[in-house]
């Protein structure tokens, strides 16, 4: 059976959901290896086995991540050549396409990025993928090398399936060039306490229409433990910060749910949601162009139906 390498995609050591999303879906195409750059690996073997990782390669010299990227483009490399894998996945977000595009390179392999699908083919991986900026659908398979797939967050149900899990050190050769660039910085972000808007599995999204108060909108939110979006319109009216905006040349995002909440529906703002799996959206305005793409529309007033919906949710 093919083997199936996956990045896990962590922070310090703490394994965000999309990797149980992949692994999910690397046990669809061959044998899964999880590979784990960065210290913690002793700690997430167990949570990576659960999710069908037979092996578990980690990476803990510090120079794999001190360096930026590319060093785990190069170990990304050395692994497919040791490994002979023929499929790599690896999670869509900015990091994960730079390792993506420079393995592609080193491997002379085909690559794939924001698929929002992965489903076994006669010859190799198929792949559904979301392309200019959301707006075109397109399936596509690797014809060369290594399949090399960014697969975006939300892409599987993550499924349980014991994987033998066994941990394996590997030690990588990281060249001089690879270490030109250093980090000599990083902060976390303040947390809000809410998903992160691109892996969420619910997404809620106010626009102008909320008129700058998003109370309602963060209520329905917290009440279904979801991520707060919003419009372009809302962000350069300065009532949402930036890192919130989802569209064109905001976040893109493909929750299970996405609720859009006084927006109207222009392009570029459904170039960033239109592969959600659902759309609800909550306008004042029936010819809003955003019921087009909608699976629930509710025509009326956001400040009477989302604290509704909210008591609705909470069962009050
Ligand atoms: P509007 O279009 O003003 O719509 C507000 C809606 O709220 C209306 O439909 C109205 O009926 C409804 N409404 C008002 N009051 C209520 C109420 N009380 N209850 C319910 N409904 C109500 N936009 C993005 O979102 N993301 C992007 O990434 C993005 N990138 C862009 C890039 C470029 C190059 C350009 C030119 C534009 C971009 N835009 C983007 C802007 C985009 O074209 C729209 O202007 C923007 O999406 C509109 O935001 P909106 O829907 O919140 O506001």
């Amino acid at each position: 059976m093919t083997d199936v390498l996956v990045l896990v995609d962590q922070i310090n050591g703490e394994v965000k959901k999309p990797a149980a999303e992949m692994l999910t879906i690397a046990r669809r195409l061959g044998t899964p290896t999880a590979v784990f750059i960065g210290p913690g690996a002793e700690t997430a073997k167990d949570l990576l086995g659960r999710y069908g990782a037979e092996k578990i390669i980690s990476v803990s010299d510090p120079a794999a991540t001190e360096h930026l990227v590319a060093p785990q483009a190069e170990i990304l490399a050395q692994l497919v050549e040791k490994t002979g894998a023929s499929v790599v996945l690896i999670p869509s977000n900015s990091a994960g396409k730079e390792i993506a595009a420079r393995l592609a390179v080193k491997t002379e392999s085909g690559l794939i990025t924001d698929a929002v699908d992965v489903q076994a083919g006669e010859s190799g991986p198929e792949t559904t993928q979301s392309v200019f900026a959301g707006s075109w659908t397109v399936r596509s398979s690797v014809t060369k090398g290594a399949a090399i797939i960014c697969v975006k967050p939300n892409s599987a149900t993550p499924e349980q399936a014991q994987g033998a899990g066994e941990l394996e050190e590997f030690t990588p050769e990281i060249s001089e060039q690879a270490k030109a660039a250093k980090v000599t910085a990083s902060e976390p972000k303040k947390q809000s306490g809410r998903p992160e808007l691109t892996e969420a599995a619910i997404v809620v999204s106010g626009g102008r229409g909320t008129g700058g108060d998003f109370s309602p909108v963060e209520g329905f939110a917290d009440t279904l433990g979801a991520a707060v979006g919003a419009s372009r319109a809302a962000v350069d009216a300065g009532w949402y910060p930036h890192s919130s905006q989802v569209g064109q040349t905001g976040k893109q995002v493909s929750p299970q749910l996405y609720v859009a909440a006084g927006i109207s529906g222009a392009i570029q703002h459904r170039a960033g949601m239109q592969t959600s799996k659902t759309i609800v959206a909550v306008n004042k305005d029936e010819e809003a162009p955003i019921f087009e793409l909608v699976d629930f529309g509710v025509v009326g007033d956001l400040f009477q139906v989302l604290p509704q919906a909210t008591e609705a949710v909470q069962g009050k």
